[in-house]
């Protein structure tokens, strides 16, 4: 059985630059890393095939440079690593991204059973947590969001519990494998990689997949297949200055300096 882990490759920062003309990331010169979550659910995926003995296969779509965050994976212990990459699948919304994500998953399926998905809870540059649940819907894979332990898996009668860490609460639930988890950071520790695994990472094949593979209407793909129009990205601006009071031993004094703030600032109905 396979435990597919999506990893997405991202810039290195926190400031990330955009394109003015086309809304896009400017890729050049920026350092990429694994996307943090995704480290998480790789090495959840690497705990279960030492328990269980499932293959992990780790999948990331991106362009070419992004097969070196899948030779990473390779480093800590994944089985087989597949980048999916081709002219046609750039400039993705989140749904275009899930097409082809989903395509390959199916496709690995294919060739051996599908029990687990695992990505992480959310990117650290799109950040909008739709992948993941664009994989499941797609696939028809039960949907367990903001993992942050996995209890039990049960591979004979195929049903996992794991717990999500919700605002304020922790929710346990169990579902029917195949399943589809996005993970927590508090989920595990990530390992590093072994000296002898690192240096045999280096010669390992990372298999590239095109649309020649995964055969996709280009209409559901790339740009033509994103629906979602990006007019602005920005950074917001933060005001300088802070207002102090006494909160303690003085709160009305305290909550005037506020509401005076904000009605200054035209922020309160009146
Ligand atoms: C019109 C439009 C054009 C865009 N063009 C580009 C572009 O040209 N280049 C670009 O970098 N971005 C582009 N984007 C951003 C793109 O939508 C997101 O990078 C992508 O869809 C993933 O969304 P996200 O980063 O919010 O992932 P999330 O939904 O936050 O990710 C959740 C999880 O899904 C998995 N995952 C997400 N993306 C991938 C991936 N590519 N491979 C493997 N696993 C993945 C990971 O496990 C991740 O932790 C564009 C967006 C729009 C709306």
């Amino acid at each position: 059985m396979l435990i597919v882990v999506c990893i997405k490759q991202v810039p290195d920062t926190t400031q990330v630059q955009i394109d003015p003309v086309t809304n896009t990331l400017v890729r050049e010169g920026i350092p990429f890393i694994a996307n943090p979550y995704d480290t998480h659910a790789l090495e959840e995926a690497l705990r279960l095939k030492d328990q269980f003995g499932m293959r992990v296969v780790a999948v990331s779509m991106g362009p070419p440079n992004a097969e070196a965050t899948l030779r990473k994976a390779l480093a800590v212990g994944a089985d087989e690593a597949i980048l999916l990459s081709d002219r046609v699948f750039g400039g993705a919304d989140t749904l275009a991204t899930s097409n082809v994500l989903s395509a390959a998953i199916k496709k690995l399926n294919e060739q051996e059973e599908v029990g687990l998905v695992l990505c992480g809870k959310q990117t650290i540059d799109g950040d909008t947590a739709q992948v993941g649940p664009g994989i499941a819907t797609r696939n028809g894979y039960s949907q367990l969001t903001l993992v942050d332990r996995v209890d039990q898996v049960d591979l004979a009668g195929k049903k996992i519990r794991v717990r999500r860490k919700l605002e304020g609460r922790h929710e346990i639930v169990e579902a029917p494998m195949p399943a589809m988890l996005t993970v927590v950071r508090e989920l595990n520790r990530p390992r590093y990689p072994t000296v002898p695994l690192r240096l045999e990472s280096e010669d390992r094949e990372v298999k590239v997949w095109n649309n020649e593979a995964l055969k996709l209407d280009v209409n559901s793909i790339g740009l033509k297949g994103s629906p979602t129009w990006v007019s602005r990205i920005f950074s917001p601006e933060r005001e300088k200055g802070e207002i102090v009071g006494d909160g303690l031993h003085d709160p009305k004094g305290t909550s005037r300096l506020l509401i005076e703030k904000l009605l200054s600032k035209d922020l309160l109905p009146v």
